[in-house]
């Protein structure tokens, strides 16, 4: 297979920062002293409850939010608006429904001027990443919610961004399909290793996916907490059945829901016991 060309890599710098969102009486502080330093080519999961602040977070790193206070960087260059170097993907993707598959990825390279020729060339090659090279000559409405995103994702690759911005991007997918993509998504970072940010709300996803989490805690919006992850890479999806990954998760589960206390773990009991022998604990 051939190289995807031009990898990108930023480093990003977030800096004492405090968002205030809401206007008059409603105003409030959604973010509140958030520094953050993320490595060229790291996978950063940014973990928290809804409402706490994510969306917001990622909407400062990608320049749509001004804050209150406080500096971001990436490549030592002040972020103060949109750029193509910071990708984005969202949980609804933002196709183009009247265009093709291919003419919605090679879109941000034509308004660039790049030749039809080049741009088309680049976008075989990423829609070949995303495994999706039969289908450039469908319409997004032909497409299923995981293929759509996977457009999105060749979409916003194809500006080679320093950094690939993700809110929640499989958020609406089925359980199988979000299994897939962050699989997908694994095996294209895998390749290109541009630095990613990725929200989430869901523990099993940032734990699966990530180098290292950072938990958010509720109004106003803070890291509480770091957990660098040491799972080898490339991850297999047996991951969630190790006794590591089990461990981690009810320490995220108790950093996310402080108030509920979770009942000791259950002694396994082998799988042929009869099911009353067998302890229940619900999450
Ligand atoms: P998350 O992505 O973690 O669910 P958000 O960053 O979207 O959280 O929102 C953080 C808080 O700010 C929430 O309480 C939300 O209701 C509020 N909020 C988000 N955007 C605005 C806005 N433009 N004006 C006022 N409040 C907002
Ligand atoms: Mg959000």
């Amino acid at each position: 297979m051939s190289a995807v060309p031009e990898v990108a890599k930023g480093r990003i710098d977030i800096e004492n920062v405090h968002i205030h969102l809401g206007q008059g009486a409603q105003a409030f502080e959604a973010l509140h002293d958030v520094s953050i330093k993320i490595e060229p080519g790291e996978f950063v999961c940014i973990l928290g409850p809804s409402g706490c602040g994510k969306s917001t977070l990622l909407g400062a790193l990608a320049g749509h939010l001004q804050s209150s206070h406080g500096a971001i960087h990436v490549d030592a260059q002040a972020v103060d608006g949109p750029h193509p170097d910071r990708g984005l993907v969202f949980q609804h993707h933002t196709l183009f429904p009247w265009k093709k598959v291919l003419d919605n990825v090679t879109f941000g390279l034509k308004m660039k001027g790049v030749s039809r020729t080049e741009r088309r060339n680049r976008a075989r090659e990423l829609l070949k990443l995303v495994d999706l090279a039969s289908f450039e000559n469908h319409y997004p409405s032909q497409l299923s919610g995981g293929m759509q995103q996977r457009v999105e994702i060749a979409r916003v690759l194809i500006n080679h961004p320093r950094v690939m911005l993700m809110d929640e991007p499989f958020g609406a997918l089925d359980a199988q399909t979000r299994l897939m993509m962050q699989q997908l998504l694994l095996e294209v970072w895998a390749r290109i290793k541009t630095t990613i940010v990725f929200i989430t709300h869901d523990i099993d996803e940032a734990l699966f996916l990530a180098d290292r989490i950072l938990v958010m805690s509720p109004r106003p919006g803070r890291i509480i907490e770091e957990i660098t992850l040491d799972f080898p890479r490339p991850r297999q999806a047996d991951l969630v059945t190790s006794q590591r990954f089990t461990e981690l998760k009810r320490h995220c589960l108790e950093l996310l829901h402080p108030q509920r206390s979770l009942p000791p773990l259950p002694r396994l009991t082998p799988l042929g016991a009869p099911p009353a022998a067998r302890m229940q604990f619900a999450i």
